[in-house]
């Protein structure tokens, strides 16, 4: 018989996380009970769940989302049909708590239980952890509107009520949010947003065009738009523009005042449905300050960028397994791929920068989980909290975009270590190099992220705390390892100085900045994960 490659696989009933999630768990939790709990969760989602989203997702993915216009009797009905296993992952969701564990969670650590949880689940999710890092997105903003005070007992009812179901882990009360921002005109600058908001009665009504609409099967969304005076006029530019709640279906299910032009049709993320829309009309309640809406709708990708750092590194983790997992099975030259010693170092580059990767995404989630845990303290807290909610402002975008940017490479290269298989479809393998493109673009491309570094910079005085912080830090190190970095540290701060004298200057070096503080705080405050 003729030779037959044995394919890579991953063996669900090893827990191979297992060293990473004692490691993590032991530098970010306090307590070894809860670090036990914690991990237990985890086997358990990990051996016993993740099989079965496996099979759903794989469903899901073999089954795009089709957009049904009319019915067989020319009604409109704008149904979005997606398969089964979709639908399953949508309730695996709730059950498990996914959103439910960052928001209802009585220990001080339930952020870091939620996100090594969906850092697992990502790539079994077909993508589902869109639809929930936008719903996430949403309970945050909920909570922060509530703060600002400016709201009435009828809009805070609304809102109360829509965060009681997008955060629950019931399958039959949970609901999915979308945040609907890109036109046409733009997705990095919104600034020309057409969608207007006309008066109708306590209400508003909303006309226009939104381009990229993910999660579109959702039950409510945020949206921007700009409200029309009595005689029809609206202010132009980003001042103009305010943030609307929407309660997208009627009691049947069906869209209210939203015609679906049509779903994309997308290299990756096959499964999500992502569709263009115009609002006719649809029912919108204004819930933030008139002309903040860009201001006041930041408070959601806040947490839709960290969600994304965190899916990229599992998308990440999961190509690495699958091509050592290969390297054991396949055969060249009369030796393992593994055991060849440049397949063996291409391997081990690939794996320090996921580790890189992977260090300063849960270095970012445990700066959410102490800011949250600070906010839940109360107000004597608020000026220790001061200091770590500017470096979550900072390594928020930073987080972002370095994850993207350093998984897209290192998923070409991952790619290219299955040979020809890894251009092959049915190896499951090239749908990687297809939906990783996306963590780069949506919720702020590159450059877009770069930019909002320097501005974090600019307006909080962040590279200021980053330093001092930096500082702080390198006080606990050897002085040999300390005097190194402190040198790196120095040279950037120089080079942030002359760069800053000009602004095209300071953004044309955008990005240099933004890697070259990823890479110190990899090296600075993440030395203690080391396993
Ligand atoms: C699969 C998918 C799903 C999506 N889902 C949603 C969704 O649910 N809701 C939503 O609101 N949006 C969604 N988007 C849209 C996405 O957020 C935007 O596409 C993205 O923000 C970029 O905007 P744009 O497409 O207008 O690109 P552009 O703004 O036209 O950017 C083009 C290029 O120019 C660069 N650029 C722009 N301005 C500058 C500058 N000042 N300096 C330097 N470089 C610059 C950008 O980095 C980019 O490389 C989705 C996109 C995709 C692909």
């Amino acid at each position: 018989m003729s030779f037959i490659q044995t394919g890579p696989e991953i063996d669900y009933q090893e827990f191979d996380q297992d060293k990473l999630i004692t490691h993590t768990l032991k530098w970010l939790v306090d307590g070894k009970d809860t670090r036990q709990d914690i991990k237990n969760d985890l086997l358990r989602f990990y051996t016993e769940v993740l099989p079965k989203a496996a099979k759903w997702s794989q469903q899901a993915e073999s089954h795009p989302p089709r957009h049904i216009p009319y019915s067989p009797w020319g009604e409109k009905v704008d149904d979005i049909q997606t398969d089964e296993g979709w639908k399953k992952l949508d309730a695996l969701s709730a059950t498990e708590g996914l959103i439910h564990l960052g928001h209802h969670n009585s220990s001080d650590h339930g952020r870091i239980h939620q996100f090594l949880k969906l850092f697992l689940f990502h790539p079994d999710s077909a993508f589902y952890t869109c639809p929930l890092a936008m719903t996430d997105g949403a309970a945050n903003l909920i909570k922060q509107l509530k703060k600002m005070g400016h709201l009435d007992a009828k809009k805070i009812a609304i809102l109360d009520k829509a965060y009681k179901h997008i955060t629950s882990n019931d399958p039959e009360q949970f609901w999915t949010s979308g945040q609907w921002m890109t036109e046409k005109s733009g997705g990095s600058d919104v600034s020309s947003t057409e969608t207007i908001a006309v008066a109708d009665g306590e209400n508003y009504k909303l006309y226009g065009t939104k381009w990229f609409t993910s999660a579109t099967t959702s039950q409510m969304t945020f949206t921007l738009a700009r409200i029309q005076d009595s005689e029809g006029n609206t202010q132009s530019g980003n001042k103009g523009l305010s943030l609307f709640f929407v309660k997208l279906r009627d009691k049947e299910g069906k869209l209210q005042g939203i015609r679906v032009r049509r779903l994309k049709d997308k290299l990756g993320t096959k499964a999500l449905p992502t569709a263009e829309l115009d609002f006719e009309g649809a029912q919108a309640t204004l819930v933030g300050q008139v002309g903040c809406g860009i201001k006041n709708i930041s408070n959601l990708f806040n947490v839709t960028r960290i969600y994304n750092a965190c899916t990229t590194v599992g998308s990440f983790k999961r190509l690495l397994d699958l091509s050592r997992n290969y390297s054991q099975k396949r055969v060249a030259f009369g030796k393992r791929l593994i055991d060849h010693p440049l397949h063996k170092r291409t391997l081990n580059d690939i794996e320090v920068d996921f580790e890189k990767c992977f260090k300063l995404t849960f270095y970012t989630v445990a700066l959410l989980q102490q800011h949250e845990n600070n906010e839940r303290a109360g107000e004597d807290i608020a000026e220790d909290d001061h200091d770590i909610q500017v470096m979550l402002r900072l390594l928020t975008p930073i987080v972002k975009l370095y994850t993207a940017k350093k998984n897209m490479m290192a998923t070409s290269e991952l790619v290219e270590s299955f040979g020809g298989a890894g251009y092959i479809e049915d190896t499951g393998i090239p749908r990687f190099l297809r939906d990783s493109q996306v963590f780069c673009i949506w919720e702020g491309t590159t450059n877009i992220l770069s930019l909002d570094c320097i501005r974090a910079i600019e307006k909080e005085n962040a590279f200021e705390v980053f330093y001092k912080k930096a500082n702080d830090k390198l006080e606990e190190l050897e002085e040999e390892k300390a005097s190194e970095l402190r040198e790196r540290l120095n040279h950037l701060t120089q080079q942030l100085k002359s760069w800053s004298k000009d602004k095209d200057l300071i953004q044309y070096h955008a990005r240099d900045l933004a890697f070259s503080i990823a890479e110190l705080t990899i090296d600075i405050f993440c030395i203690e994960l080391d396993y």
